[in-house]
């Protein structure tokens, strides 16, 4: 059976990455139709909106999308596209796993955790009014006749919503996540002694949400405690779940953990669509130039293959990213770095792409063998 996939592969390192990850999921053997799909600042161009329609109908269409990294405007300019496709198909669900490999690079050996991060709520939820605008200036009136506070005239405002439906699916979506995948512990991750009403209320469904999995240990934590407890003991946490800016946040901070962004791979689920992409963005100040680390993106594809059922070839994949990095000869100059100090010696993305492809072939070539 042949599986249809969304492929935007996005901008900056993206169509690098991508390119990569294509060679080395066709080496599974794995039948898939790709639907290329372009979406991004040229796209803004070309058709006037970073996200054209026939993006969303491909991805409503087949279901699965993997997507490279897609530049945003900072400060101004057009919204996240990828925020935008998280929305638009209520992705919200976003899981992280980082897990040590042999030749990683990284400080920490034997790291083994995941982050669910809520994907649809919280700063992320995009409304916000610009300094000295009527919206602005409506907020702090309704703030100031509800006895809440002044806010100083001169600010610019963004809100933080957070609703218990929301909290309530992220944190069953963790614990049913944990048993799924013989986990013992979910963390939830909050600043509800700053942010008593929004905070207070993840934290509370959380708690009430954890009555119902006795199997699954169940802490909180504050957030800039956990970062602490990350860097000086990752092995105390096994699955956090945190609100959207936290879960950002501590997400790169733990890929920091396991050898960096170039291997953190990443999957945006909902009930009806999913799609898979990297942790890390675009990479402007290297991209184009073939030094991208390609691994986080074949990882995605990776946890793209296990969610279409072909969990064989995903373990192949995952297998042979091992290989390649503890054989540390054909690895990318972030890695290089990482281990020796320099990047002397490291391959560019696609001699990385297609060292890691032969692995796959010949793991699968090993088992019709
Ligand atoms: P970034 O993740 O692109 O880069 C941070 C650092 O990590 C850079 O030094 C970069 O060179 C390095 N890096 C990232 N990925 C790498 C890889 N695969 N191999 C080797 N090195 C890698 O973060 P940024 O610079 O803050 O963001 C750049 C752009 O990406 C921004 O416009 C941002 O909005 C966007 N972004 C997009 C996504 C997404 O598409 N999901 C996620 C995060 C950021």
């Amino acid at each position: 059976m042949r599986h249809q996939v969304t492929l935007i592969p996005g901008d900056g390192i993206g169509p690098e990455i991508s390119a990569a990850m294509r060679e080395v999921v066709e080496a599974t053997g794995v039948g898939i139709d790709w639907h290329v799909q372009q979406a991004g600042a040229k796209v803004m161009d070309e058709e006037g909106t970073p996200l054209p329609e026939r993006v969303l109908d491909s991805v409503r269409e087949t279901g699965t999308a993997i997507k490279g990294p897609v530049t945003t405007p900072v400060g101004s300019g057009f919204r996240s596209v990828n925020v935008a496709l998280r929305r638009a198909f209520d992705l919200y669900a976003c899981v992280r796993p980082c897990t040590s490999m042999p030749g990683d690079g990284s400080r920490y050996e034997d790291v083994d955790l995941v982050i669910v991060r809520e994907n649809t709520e919280d700063l992320y939820a995009g409304i916000e009014f610009e300094q000295g605008s009527d919206g602005a200036r409506s907020i702090m009136e309704t703030v100031a006749s509800a006895g809440a506070g002044t806010i100083k005239p001169d600010s610019a405002i963004s809100l933080k919503p957070i609703s218990v439906s929301g909290s309530e699916r992220i944190v069953r979506y963790a614990f049913d996540y944990a048993r799924a995948n013989g986990r013992h512990k979910v963390t939830a991750v909050h600043k509800a002694n700053i942010m008593k009403c929004t905070d207070g209320l993840f934290l509370h469904t959380a708690q009430r949400v954890a009555e119902d999995y006795p199997d699954i240990a169940f802490d909180a934590k504050i957030v800039d405690a956990t970062c602490m407890g990350l860097v000086q003991n990752p092995n105390d946490f096994d699955v956090l779940v945190l609100p959207n800016l936290y879960g950002d946040i501590v997400s790169d901070l733990c890929a920091g953990l396991v050898g960096g962004l170039g291997l953190a791979p990443g999957a945006n689920i909902g009930a009806n669509q999913a799609i898979f992409e990297a942790t890390h963005g675009s990479a402007p100040d290297i991209a184009g130039k073939d030094l991208a680390n390609p691994t986080a993106m074949i990882l995605s594809a990776a946890m793209m293959l296990d969610h279409l059922g072909e969990g064989q070839a995903a373990a192949r994949i995952r297998a042979a990213v091992r290989s390649t990095l503890q054989a540390g000869d054909q690895v990318t100059a972030d890695i290089r770095r990482q281990l020796t100090g320099s990047a002397d010696g490291a391959v560019g993305t696609r001699a990385y792409g297609a060292a890691v492809a032969s692995a796959v072939g010949a793991l699968a070539s090993a088992r019709r063998g």
